[in-house]
């Protein structure tokens, strides 16, 4: 028998293996929904289980067990105190704010640029066709919406989609941080440019800015491309996934 002593850095290098080899291809984001393997349809009762302890929903209704409803409150009496916000031209031309949705105690977080048409109508994050694309992302990770936090930079529609405003960033991004304080994430996907310049304080490209993993008040972040660009640049894909892999591998404290 081998005398071999095997440190923990290779044990977690043999676990990133194991865990990326499950996460496989993407299934229901890279392949073709046709060939994706329907394993994860079926989640076991520990996630679901998980996933029901606490829902913080877009309406403010919400599941909850009793000794979290402390952190709802303090998350929901947040959103209350801005939703009326006036602080840019953008509160008068939005439909909805659009706070942000999933769990208040989420491990992995992402945030977007702005919300967009379906999202000022609708007052939720994501549920246009970009958000359709986020929840494949999410459920080949084998998440589902609710078991992460999904938000914005902005709160607010700009009109006609437009790029946010180097104002409007500076007077919604207080609400960001806060909403980071109180999720306390283990790890922040920021998706696109905006969103990961601006928790970077950073002008770098995305292309540059996804090859490191990077921290926001100790908290670890992977850039990646917006999933509105993945729609029009299918090619970025596959480094995409790449980069949500190691938003996995950092959730499930395997890669550090
Ligand atoms: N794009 C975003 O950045 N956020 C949304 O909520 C929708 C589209």
């Amino acid at each position: 028998m081998s005398d071999d002593i095997y440190s923990h850095d290779d044990a977690r290098a043999v676990y990133r293996v194991i865990k990326d080899l499950e996460l496989f291809e993407g299934q229901y984001f890279i392949l073709p929904e046709g060939l994706a393997n329907d394993s994860n349809k079926q989640e076991d009762q520990s996630l679901l289980d998980k996933k029901n302890k606490f829902i913080v929903s877009d309406a403010g209704k919400i599941n909850h067990n009793q000794d979290e409803i402390s952190d709802f409150l303090e998350i929901d009496v947040f959103r209350e105190s801005i939703c009326g916000c006036l602080n840019c031209e953008l509160g008068s031309t939005r439909r909805n704010f659009v706070f942000g949705s999933g769990r208040h105690d989420a491990d992995i977080m992402f945030v977007g640029e702005a919300p967009g048409e379906e999202e000022d109508r609708t007052g939720k994050p994501f549920v246009g066709p970009a958000g359709e694309l986020l929840n494949k992302i999410i459920q080949a990770m084998h998440f589902t919406r609710n078991d992460v936090y999904v938000c914005n930079i902005l709160k607010c529609r700009p009109p006609n989609n437009r790029d946010p405003r180097n104002a409007e960033i500076e007077n919604c991004e207080p609400y960001l941080v806060r909403q980071i304080d109180l999720i306390r994430p283990r790890v922040i996907c920021a998706l696109g440019r905006f969103a990961a310049q601006t928790l970077l304080r950073s002008n770098e490209s995305m292309a540059r800015l996804r090859l490191a993993t990077h921290s926001y008040k100790g908290i670890p972040v992977v850039a990646t491309y917006h999933p509105a660009a993945l729609l029009r640049n299918p090619q970025w894909k596959r480094p995409t996934w790449e980069d949500i892999k190691k938003v996995r591998r950092l959730c499930d404290g395997v890669e550090l």
